[in-house]
């Protein structure tokens, strides 16, 4: 098989671009109703709501009680409800453990508070190699974790989606929410990175 092979649409693409094709032309559905949704979901939640919380239970202790205790509630708090955002589960960084979030079966994901998933989280090696050695996959993200430093690894499924909570970088003392989401990436709410350092922000 050539290499080309592995570039054709998927058998759920052309499923999807069929449906989607259908609905349009039985005036059921608007190409721009879709582009709506994809573009809420893509760019307008993306992964600002998920870093809104994070930056929030880092200056507030009580949110951060909540939001352990019950993320969906403490998102919904904030008003982030919506599609796969049920059953959400937030783990916490700490010197002596760090989280890694994966769907081994498929692409779950928490799009109310990450919006859509990287095309890699949805790749057959990071589905495998996440949990077969994922500090080899923290690496490649750069991300180095001591041997001392426990990983966890948390399986996603249509029941129970995960938002890591990063640790709080040095440096932050004193900023407000709206500064320190700006630290909060997508990448480290999955667990393949930390946070920024302040010295990290481009602008
Ligand atoms: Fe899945």
């Amino acid at each position: 098989m050539s290499r080309e092979h592995s570039h054709l649409p998927s058998e759920t693409e052309l499923r999807a671009r069929a449906l989607e094709s259908l609905l349009v032309e039985k005036g059921l559905v608007k190409p721009a109703t879709l582009d709506a949704i994809i573009e809420t979901y893509q760019n307008q939640v993306g992964p600002r709501n998920g870093a809104h919380l994070v930056a929030l239970a880092w200056a507030d202790a009580d949110f951060r009680q909540r939001l352990l205790a019950d993320a969906s509630a403490a998102a919904a708090e904030m008003g982030y409800i919506g599609r796969q955002g049920e059953h959400l589960q937030a783990v916490e960084n700490t010197p002596r453990a760090h989280n890694l979030v994966v769907c081994t079966l498929c692409s779950c994901y928490p799009w109310t508070v990450l919006g859509l998933p990287p095309v890699w989280y949805k790749s057959a090696p990071y589905r495998s190699r996440a949990v077969s050695e994922p500090r080899a996959v923290l690496a490649e993200f750069g991300t180095e974790v001591s041997e001392e430093v426990e990983i966890r690894v948390w399986d996603s499924t249509s029941e129970m989606r995960y938002l890591v909570l990063p640790m709080r970088p040095p440096g932050t003392d004193g900023w407000s929410v709206e500064q320190l989401s700006r630290l909060v990436t997508r990448n480290a709410m999955i667990g393949v990175e930390q946070a920024l350092l302040p010295e990290q922000l481009t602008s």
